[in-house]
């Protein structure tokens, strides 16, 4: 059976392990920390109020705990008008650290199939966040020896991609993207000329949403679960082999 891909890269948070629901949690105690001082915002106000910081703030500190918590102590002395006291701040700060420590919970499924595709090909990790906390979160998710190659990137843009696919040496039609992202794991892949296999999380961050690509059937794949890459992968190399042999047997 002919190999399809080169390399199988696959992103980390909402994709491998939970990620979404510890900053929905903080979150949730940045709204009592609100309610505290007397203002009343429900869970979607905070939600949108943060986001909107914190993808202003994208330019400045990029994705990741860091950002979020800058962008939390931002949002606290702006919709306070100041009155946040510096006994709140610092509870932000701690909360911060605690999401950092935050024990790493592996969605079921992902063991074996990393375990099954990297016996035939390099595998890959993508990730954007910060540096520190995306390295320690792949060494105690215990995943680490699956992959070959570890990328911890500021964002996911098409040039980001290329870069790595350059420096690797890999054409982007024989490259498979895994991720919960369409805006960060699917279109920047698929806009290369990339394979991309989106799975959608339970929780995703609002920023992330975009529309699925349009007119690419035969390079976007919607997954339900990490646990059936493994199968989409078997399929097109199946699909390509058969093709290759009617190529073959035309030329007899
Ligand atoms: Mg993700």
């Amino acid at each position: 059976m002919g190999s399809v891909f080169d390399l199988i890269a696959f992103d980390g948070d909402d994709t491998l392990w939970h990620n979404e629901r510890s900053y929905r949690d903080a979150r949730e105690h940045f709204r009592s920390l609100l309610n505290r001082v007397g203002i009343e915002l429900d869970v979607d106000q905070v939600e949108a109020t943060v986001t909107r910081t914190e993808v202003a703030n994208i330019r400045y500190f990029g994705y990741g705990v860091s950002s979020f918590t800058l962008s939390l102590i931002e949002t606290a002395v702006d919709v306070t008008d100041g009155r946040v006291t510096s006994d709140e701040l610092r509870s932000l700060v701690q909360l911060a650290k605690g999401m950092m420590n935050e024990e790493i919970e592996v969605f079921d499924g992902v063991r074996d199939t990393l375990a099954t595709l990297s016996k035939s090909r390099p595998l890959m990790l993508i990730t954007k966040g910060d540096l520190l906390h995306q390295a320690s979160k792949l060494e105690r998710s215990g995943l680490q020896d699956y992959f070959q190659h570890v990328e911890i990137v500021s964002d996911k843009t098409p040039s980001v991609y290329q870069r790595i696919l350059s420096r690797y040496g890999i054409d982007p039609s024989r490259f498979l993207m895994i991720g919960n992202s369409l805006r960060s794991d699917i279109l920047p892949v698929i806009e290369l000329g990339g394979v991309a296999a989106y799975i959608p999380a339970a929780l995703n961050w609002v920023h992330e949403h975009a529309d699925a690509p349009a007119g690419a059937h035969d390079r976007f794949f919607e997954l339900s679960s990490v646990a059936e890459v493994a199968g989409l992968v078997k399929r097109l190399e199946a699909m390509s082999s058969r093709a290759s042999g009617l190529l073959e047997s035309n030329d007899d």
